[in-house]
């Protein structure tokens, strides 16, 4: 979108221009080098740091058996897949995973695509375009902003979790196709969409539900079935189920599940699908074994739940805003952009790394720490990360 940099003509004095006013703003980013394998403890710059920043919720990224199976993927297909799905790249492992998510999911069929960010533009770009509608809730991952963009569809936001606003954003919609998208678990704030009554509101306005939950699966739910199946919804009420494979499953890609009508339709008409090379075979390798620990190992799951309540009691003997969230994403809201980049600072110099989340990642005013939890965590190691946020952060 433009903003306010667009008014320079573009040349190199106007663009170090903008890149100066974003280091004035406290909005400059920068990014660290990470040595060795990902974990709680890992190697970040030079040091080795106590990390509450990936999104390797379950801990699942550097398993020696998923990391087997990547070897023994590679080993067997070759690295690369040499070609797109629907030419001559779509390997049995892919075939393999494909089944293996939609048994997961309980659904017919579920589909692979390599990112995340591409499911969610090939899928809203195959099933709506101009004369449709796609509404959002305002704190929407950006790849579903983005994605309703390409589409063509006018797109219509509501405010965040509102499902009265949703609703009249539904009702707006007066022709054409009517698709609301959601995030599962918000990215930024780690709490739920209300699932249940933004169904209603689409079968009430026969609109299609898209959940992306992309945090959500491996998480919540039983077998980490996700956001959907924890408020004991299905494929009537949520047709369209994006998730990805980079978070809690530890590997990369990502897919969408749902019936066979559904998939027909994205294998034929999904562009982000269709003229882009498959993932590697030995990666969906890779993500057969994280699926099955995934699914089996409900410790993670349990661990995790101990921790996340360990570490909001810790934050409210503190006196720290609390966010509304039952997941690992916890974020601590302290508002002001320079005051979060201090407190990351200080962390970091206590061998701490807790990442700043500024605008435009999140609305302005609310810029955070987002502290995020693994399986991998130990008690220990959240007292600590408290300790030193009661040191660095405590409300003055
Ligand atoms: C990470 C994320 C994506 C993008 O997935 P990638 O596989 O990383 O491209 C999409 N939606 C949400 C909600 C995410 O958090």
């Amino acid at each position: 979108m433009p903003g306010p940099d667009h008014a320079y003509t573009l040349n190199p004095e106007a663009l170090r221009a903008a890149l100066e006013r974003r280091r004035r703003d406290h909005l400059y980013r920068r990014r660290r080098v990470v040595e060795g394998p990902q974990g709680v403890e890992p190697t970040v710059d030079g040091r080795r740091v106590l990390a509450f920043c990936s999104n390797d919720y379950l801990g699942l990224a550097s398993h020696p058996q998923v990391i087997a199976a990547w070897q023994r993927g590679a080993a067997e297909y070759g690295v690369g897949s040499a070609a797109s799905h629907l030419i001559s790249g779509h390997s049995r492992a892919h075939y393999m995973l494909e089944e293996e998510l939609a048994d997961w999911l309980g659904r017919p069929r579920a589909l692979l695509y390599s990112t995340g960010y591409m499911a969610n533009l090939g899928v809203l770009s195959a099933l709506l375009g101009p004369g449709d509608t796609v509404v959002e809730d305002r704190l929407d991952h950006a790849s579903l902003i983005d994605a309703g963009r390409l589409s063509g569809a006018q797109i219509r936001r509501y405010a965040h979790a509102d499902v009265a606003a949703a609703r009249g954003q539904l009702a707006r919609a007066r022709e054409g196709r009517v698709l609301l998208a959601t995030d599962g678990v918000f990215s930024m704030d780690g709490d739920l969409a209300p699932l249940v009554e933004l169904a209603a509101a689409c079968r009430h306005e026969r609109a299609w539900l898209m959940v992306d939950d992309a945090h959500g699966l491996g998480v919540l739910g039983p077998e980490g079935r996700g956001t959907v199946a924890l408020q004991r919804l299905g494929m009537a009420q949520v047709p369209v189920l994006m998730g990805t494979l980079g978070k809690a499953l530890g590997t990369f890609g990502a897919f969408v599940a749902g019936d066979e009508i559904l998939i027909e339709t994205l294998i034929q008409c999904s562009r982000s699908y269709i003229y882009t090379t498959a993932l590697p075979p030995a990666s969906a390798q890779a993500t057969r074994a994280s699926l099955g620990l995934a699914r089996e190992e409900n410790w993670r799951r349990a661990h995790l739940q101990s921790l996340l309540a360990r570490y909001r009691s810790g934050l409210r003997e503190l006196g720290l805003p609390l966010a509304d969230s039952a997941t690992p994403i916890q974020p601590l809201v302290l508002a002001d952009a320079q005051r979060v980049l201090h407190c990351s600072a200080g962390l970091w110099e206590r061998g701490i790394l807790v990442p700043a989340i500024r605008p435009p990642s999140v609305p302005r005013g609310q810029a955070r720490l987002r502290v995020t939890l693994s399986a991998l965590h130990q008690e220990h190691q959240v007292d600590r990360l408290l300790e030193a946020l009661g040191e660095i952060c405590a409300p003055v």
